[in-house]
């Protein structure tokens, strides 16, 4: 399931260039405002027998289609992890680019980490991964993941996977997509392999480079293009 509880965000870097902020929905609702979402509560909300709605044991892709530290949320965050340590029975997996404000944006009881959040960084090629990855990896966090997406280039995690826990990779979707490479998807897989890491081949792409063919990919295939070429490394749990 997705949380988003806010809306909105702006470019950070190259990997932002085709997001779906620049696309029909930013034109109908605007795209730099960041605002709550009328989900904003959604974790803690309760039904009239005092129950939340949201039952435990679930897993909240948190802040997937904006970003978690962006600092114009600085004060709704506030909130949000006030939410996130209520519900101790949820795993949060928290998604931003801008891991250089993770510091400024901790709740002060946030020492080595909250149990339950997971948080992921999303690199889209290697100028981005040794921009971002160093930092990240010195941060106090339980769990962490990369997200490879857009993939946008090779990557080599070399130097960082020994603290990753889990990678998942997807190409680019949109009309102006730009080429991923299956080749460069096969590499993160081996290195995850090699690392024994668990990987998650998300999805394609809108222009899938396999065989030497250029593949344009129906956004309603490219998840299940993915998972049919079976690359994914698992550990039981469901891959994110
Ligand atoms: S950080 Fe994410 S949500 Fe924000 S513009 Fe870039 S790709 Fe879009």
């Amino acid at each position: 399931m997705n949380w988003e509880p806010w809306t909105g965000c702006y470019p950070l870097s190259d990997g932002c260039k085709n997001c779906y902020f620049y696309g029909p929905h930013a034109k109908r609702y605007g795209q730099n405002e960041i605002t709550k979402t009328d989900k904003f509560d959604w974790p803690i909300r309760k039904k009239k027998n005092g129950e939340y709605n949201i039952k435990g044991d679930k897993i909240l892709a948190t802040c997937f289609a904006t970003d978690f530290f962006l600092p114009e949320a600085d004060e709704m965050r506030k909130e949000v992890w006030a939410m996130i340590k209520e519900r101790q029975d949820i795993d949060f997996l928290i998604l931003t680019k801008r891991i250089d404000r993770f510091y400024e944006s901790l709740p002060e009881d946030w020492g080595d980490g909250y149990d339950n959040v997971n948080i992921g960084c999303t690199v889209e090629n290697q100028e981005m991964a040794d921009q971002r990855l160093p930092l990240f990896i010195s941060y106090p966090i339980k769990r962490r993941f990369v997200a490879c997406a857009p993939l946008l280039g090779p990557i080599d995690l070399t130097n960082y996977i020994h603290a990753i826990d889990h990678v998942s990779v997807g190409g680019e979707t949109s009309r102006e997509a730009r080429v991923c490479d299956y080749q460069w998807v096969l590499d993160l897989h081996e290195q995850c392999k090699q690392a024994n890491k668990t990987f998650w081949f998300k999805n394609t792409g809108s222009q899938f480079l396999r065989d030497g063919i250029i593949e344009k990919v129906n956004p309603f295939k490219q998840t299940t293009y993915a998972k049919e070429l079976d690359i994914n490394i698992s550990d039981g749990k469901p891959l994110f």
